[in-house]
């Protein structure tokens, strides 16, 4: 057997081997596969991190032995040697799991140098200050991503030193100055880890692969993989690449830049550079960097070159380029490149603009942005009137677009505190740094004093969609005394700011919003996705609000119109309750003739705003209990106002309490026992449309839903009631037409006997919140604790009420698709769970062969691209 390959050189793997190399490391190969100035290095597997994993968190020694083979390898390439004084290889040491978890891991620059190294480079490039400041960032970095000693401690040292010498910036700091820190920062470590810093370049090597591993399972990589789905067990690779360096002076430099602008999408080089420093400068947002356009002035040969880099690497790829690189004495290379993060709304001008630059075909572009993303295109905006009376107070970067209005907190765990006390939160900070993430996600927005279009904030930020302004340099925010002070304006913890993420500004106090508009590129995008996708789009509406919102996003009908809640409405409910409360049928009937007006008013509403789309209404399910009062205080409250004596009613309410109301006495099981409640339902939505088929002349085909059944049985018989009451009423009318009557697949039993059920159905529409509950025996409502212990500890990759178990409730309705098209093949199938707005379970209900999917109003859209990208997936 050929021996396992954990380590691959650059000029070995290609931009398909991300499982194996990472991102960083396959797109690092393909760099070099193309021609492209890469600084030459090799790559540790995630197999590596995995078996790492699997051994006790040790390096086994054949993976040592494939390391140090292909470090020689380096040494041969780049003529210098690990170690040695007179010309030194230098290192870094890069983190890159497939999918790209920025800022997450720690990256260590400049490894190789220690207290010899460190003047052999000194006399080799005729620059001590270069060597020794790149000896400190060894240190730092190492000692912080390492060793875990406190960055601030580092931070400390060189702060005071700073202000000892009077430097107002890094780069005046003397050589001797960088002397001074670098013993400091080597006695720290002493007095921190009982040890000297490790001066033997291999150990440093393996010690830095090794933390490189022990990072994926940082609380920041776990946080940021659970946000974003990724599994747990993928692991990360190391990049080892051989240094090049932007601080070697004025001719050296590094930077960062997009194909595109990753906020608006504008076809435009866009990024940042800092002359004279490395890597991570950019990114820390300590000094302010240039953009990428001044470039041209400082490097116009190398800038010329970087321009045809990245349009090269934007073809190659197909898609928007998000690049690192450094100059060094006026030579640039990459150290980077991937498919850049950006807004929805970039997202959508990009895939529609390359769609017609004839980069990429319609099929592709609706595949370029995540359906979860629309839901940015769908949050509201700050009123326009307000806005333009709004006091602003200064200006920032545009970070990441976007409207917030919050209150204002200084740090994560206060914004964390404040949110869930139902406070909105603006997270005001200096900067912001991996630790902030959780406070960031709970956040409206986030305001910062320093850092750039490319800091951690705006990255962060974009990424998640949220509203972002950085780089405010007029503003001073004190994290300590929790101030933030914009001219003599000074606010306090818990005052009202506003943020407009488009413009980069920041505003006095709160400002309403308003909803947004499909309308442009995004219209564009969706009319694609309509063309492409064979799976239909209905909606959850029960009123003509929320009917018509969800027509307005797209959708092609109801699949779920709940009954009960115009049940609860203030002037029916006292008649609700005369029913249930009522000693006889003939008691109950009229209680009924009282509701019957309200309910064919209701329906008649929701098939006005509908059209002549279909609409499903689901009769009465929940169980009545639910609409009479709980407490002893009510309930005298209630005797009083109904005039229904108080023990009457107490016994009542005693009778019909149930242990576990989900499986009491609910859905069908009513218009079993109570065939009134049926009758009256079904003669409103019959007169209902009867009345809307006349004054709108529209064609409407009811259809009629009968939940939770279980039993083929008991469909027919509410079915019975229902056809008698429906042709009665079509007797007494003078009028014929069409209607449906179908079930709700919601009791396991219903699923394993759908062959029995689909003789009384006409259409089956899938219940997967109750199926779920059902076949789990979860509770919807007690186990949400459970679920999310289940998620943390690995026993669940998703929550099953928001994406749905393929393997087991997902079989159940795969089953009962196929016994009920077996019975009647040209059974109507839908789903009408929360599932029915999630794109993983949209993706299986195209799989499976439903017809539609139906969710709530604000989900269409993002259902529409779902069903398409289905489609595609499911093309290939
Ligand atoms: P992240 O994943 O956080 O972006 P990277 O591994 O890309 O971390 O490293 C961050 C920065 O460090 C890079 O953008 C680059 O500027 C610098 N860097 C990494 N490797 C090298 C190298 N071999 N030579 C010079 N700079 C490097
Ligand atoms: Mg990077
Ligand atoms: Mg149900």
């Amino acid at each position: 057997m050929e021996k396992k390959k954990f380590v691959y050189s650059f000029n070995e793997g290609s931009k398909d081997m991300k499982d194996l190399l990472g991102g960083k490391g396959a797109n690092l190969a393909e760099m070099t596969k193309i021609g492209l100035p890469v600084p030459f290095g090799f790559t540790v597997t995630t197999e590596a991190c995995n078996r790492y994993y699997e051994e006790n968190q040790t390096i086994a020694d054949d993976i040592v032995a494939d390391i140090f083979e292909k470090l020689s390898d380096l040494e041969h390439v780049t003529g210098k040697q690990f170690g040695s004084v007179e010309n030194p290889l230098l290192v870094s040491v890069r983190s890159g799991a497939k999918i790209s978890m920025p800022g997450m891991m720690d990256t260590i620059l400049n490894l190789g140098l220690n207290d010899n190294t460190v003047e052999g480079l000194a006399k080799l490039t005729e620059n001590p200050r270069f060597a020794y400041d790149s000896y400190r960032r060894f240190i730092q970095m190492f000692g912080d991503v390492v060793m875990e000693i406190p960055k601030t401690k580092f931070d400390a040292i060189f702060d005071s030193k700073k202000e000892k010498e009077g430097c107002e910036f890094d780069v005046d700091l003397t050589t001797e100055h960088l002397q001074d820190i670098i013993v400091n920062y080597k006695k720290l470590v002493k007095e921190e880890m009982g040890r000297n810093f490790p001066q033997e370049p291999k150990d440093q090597l393996m010690e830095a692969v090794m933390a490189v591993f022990r990072s994926w399972n940082n609380e920041r990589a776990i946080l940021y993989r659970q946000l974003n789905d990724i599994p747990g067990s993928i692991g990360t690779a190391v990049n080892v690449q051989s240094m090049v360096f932007g601080n070697m002076g004025d001719t050296s430099g590094t930077g960062v830049a997009f194909t595109r602008n990753p906020a608006n999408g504008e076809k435009k080089l866009f990024g940042e550079f800092l002359v004279n420093a490395q890597g991570e400068d950019v990114v820390a947002g300590i000094r302010t960097p240039q953009p990428i356009a001044e470039m041209a002035e400082a490097f116009p040969e190398v800038y010329k070159e970087f321009t045809r880099i990245s349009e090269l690497l934007e073809k190659h790829y197909t898609d928007m380029q998000d690049m690192e690189f450094t100059v060094e004495r006026n030579k640039l290379f990459m150290l980077q490149t991937r498919n850049g993060k950006r807004t929805a709304a970039a997202a959508v001008k990009i895939a529609v603009d390359m769609e017609k630059e004839g980069l990429i075909d319609k099929k592709t572009a609706v595949t370029r942005l995540e359906p979860a993303m629309i839901d940015q295109l769908l949050h509201p905006k700050f009123d326009d009137a307000e806005l333009a009376a709004a006091e602003r107070l200064t200006k920032g970067l545009p970070a990441s677009p976007g409207a917030a209005t919050g209150k204002i907190y200084f740090n994560a765990a206060d914004a964390v505190a404040a949110v869930e006390n139902g406070n909105p939160a603006v997270l005001v900070r200096l900067e912001t740094s991996p630790e902030d993430l959780a406070g960031m996600v709970a956040a409206e927005g986030i305001l910062t004093a320093r850092g750039g279009m490319t800091s951690h904030a705006a990255v962060v930020a974009r990424g998640m969609g949220k509203c972002c302004v950085s780089g405010c340099a007029e503003i001073k925010v004190d994290e300590e005394v929790k101030t933030l002070t914009i001219g003599s304006d000074v606010f306090k913890e818990g005052d009202y700011i506003s943020l407009d993420g488009t413009a980069g500004e920041v505003l006095k106090g709160q400002i309403k919003t308003v909803p947004p508009e499909l309308s442009g590129d995004f219209g564009t995008i969706m009319q694609w996705a309509d063309e492409i996708r064979t799976l239909k789009i209905r909606t959850n509406a029960d009123n003509p609000r929320d009917a018509k919102q969800a027509v307005d996003f797209g959708a092609e009908g109801i699949g779920l119109c709940r009954t009960e809640h115009m049940f609860f409405e203030e002037e029916r409910i006292p008649a609700v309750r005369r029913m249930i409360l009522a000693d006889s049928e003939e008691e109950r009937r009229e209680a009924l003739s009282f509701l019957l007006p309200y309910q064919k008013s209701d329906f008649k509403g929701i098939y006005e705003a509908m059209g002549d789309r279909p609409v499903t209404i689901r009769l009465l399910d929940p169980p009545l209990h639910e609409f009479l009062p709980h407490t002893d205080e009510e309930i005298k409250q209630l005797s009083a106002q109904i005039n229904v004596p108080y023990e009457k009613l107490a016994k009542k309410t005693e009778e019909l309490h149930e242990f576990n109301p989900m499986l009491g006495h609910r859905g069908c099981r009513l218009a079993v026992t109570y065939p009134e409640i049926a009758e009256m339902q079904a003669e409103a939505i019959i007169m209902a449309a009867i009345e809307v088929r006349k004054e709108q002349g529209l064609d409407i085909v009811p259809e009629i839903m009968i939940p939770l059944v279980g039993l083929k049985k008991e469909l027919a018989d509410v079915k019975a009631t229902v056809v008698q009451t429906v042709e009665k009423v079509m007797e007494r009318e003078g009028v014929k037409f069409d209607y449906l009557i179908g079930t709700m697949i919601e009791i396991p039993r219903a699923a394993l006997t759908a062959d029995e059920i689909a003789e009384e159905a006409e259409f089956f529409s899938f219940g997967t919140n109750d199926l779920t509950q059902m076949t789990f025996g979860f509770s919807r409502d007690d186990t949400g604790q459970i679920i999310r212990e289940y998620r943390d500890k690995g026993i669940f990759d998703d929550d099953p009420f928001q994406s749905i178990d393929q393997v087991g409730v997902g079989q159940l309705v795969k089953m009962a698709v196929e016994k009920g098209k077996a019975t009647r093949p040209n059974i109507k199938l839908g789903i009408c769970g929360e599932h029915g707005g999630d794109p993983k379970s949209i993706e299986f209900c195209h799989n499976i062969g439903l017809q539609y999917v139906s969710c709530s109003p604000f989900r269409v859209p993002i259902a529409r691209l779902a069903a398409a990208q289905a489609a595609v997936k499911a093309e290939k």
